[in-house]
């Protein structure tokens, strides 16, 4: 490879043939659709891509690798150069919905997902590559250690599917961590009725602060009024002697519910 992959950018450059075929199975493109890809690197996969896709927008932030990814003469390719958290993506995703593909820089991989998040009608599916870690998270059903904020409000909105498993090897330069690649579908209806998204983040975020601690402990420790969570914990049906990981998601909506109604218990 005559390119010095670039630490600071996350760069691990998949090469594995079966890996970016099964990549390309997931997102099951036609030529009616238009595709974001965050971090094109050297476009093994965005090459795949074009001839399958309507268009295919890429977001990449190393000033190199747009200068390559510009000797490309594909008419459906888009490059926007910048760093994909701070690009205006409601301004750049002209005329949705999109599929999101892409093999994610594991450093900013949870700060995407939370901007996916904020934009999900933008999207008709996502499919990602993760560390395998972060993949387990978000997959993670409640009662364990993996079940955390990630895994709440992706399986809120989301059905998650493990696509496939990627050993180290078939990335260069090699790294140290299993990947995996997941798919994501949007439900058509979330898992939880959630009437305000602000304040259920906050709570689910409260909750998880202090995984250690019980559910009312770590709430308070968050800043909400002990009578107030008291009343909102009666009205949800929660013991608060719980501790975050045990509540599936239905609870963590009837308890946002119950809380919102008495005045958000905050202090
Ligand atoms: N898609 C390529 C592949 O599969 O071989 C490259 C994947 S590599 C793990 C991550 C890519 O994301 C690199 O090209 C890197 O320069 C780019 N990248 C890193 N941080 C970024 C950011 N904040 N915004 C956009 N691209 C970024």
């Amino acid at each position: 490879m005559d390119y010095k992959a670039k630490k600071q950018y996350g760069q691990n450059f998949l090469r594995d043939r079966h890996v970016l075929g099964k990549i390309i199975e997931a997102a099951a493109l036609s030529t009616d659709d238009k595709v974001l890809e965050i971090g094109p690197g050297l476009g093994a996969l965005t090459d795949l891509m074009l001839p399958r896709a309507g268009l295919v927008r890429v977001m990449e932030v190393d000033s190199e690798l747009v200068e390559r990814l510009q000797g490309r003469s594909a008419a459906n390719l888009v490059i926007h150069q910048g760093d994909a958290l701070r690009l205006p993506w409601k301004e750049l995703l002209l005329e949705p919905p999109y599929k999101l593909v892409a093999n994610l820089p594991y450093n900013i991989s949870s700060q995407v997902l939370f901007k996916i998040l904020e934009h999900r009608p933008l999207f008709s599916r996502l499919v990602l590559m993760f560390q395998k870690e972060v993949g387990d998270r978000l997959c993670a059903p409640p009662g364990g250690k993996d079940y955390g904020i990630l895994s709440v409000h992706c399986q809120l909105w989301f059905e998650i599917r493990r696509v496939t498993i990627v050993p180290p090897g078939a990335f260069v330069p090699v790294p140290k961590v299993d990947s995996v690649v997941l798919a994501f579908t949007p439900l058509a209806t979330p898992r939880a009725v959630v009437a305000d998204e602000p304040f259920f983040r906050r709570v689910v975020k409260g909750a998880f602060g202090q995984r250690r601690k019980t559910l009312r402990n770590a709430l308070l420790g968050a800043g909400f009024v002990e009578s107030e969570l008291r009343a909102a914990l009666d009205v949800a049906g929660i013991d608060g002697g719980r501790r975050a990981e045990t509540l599936n998601i239905q609870e963590f909506a009837a308890l946002s519910t119950a809380l919102a109604g008495s005045d958000k218990g905050e202090r």
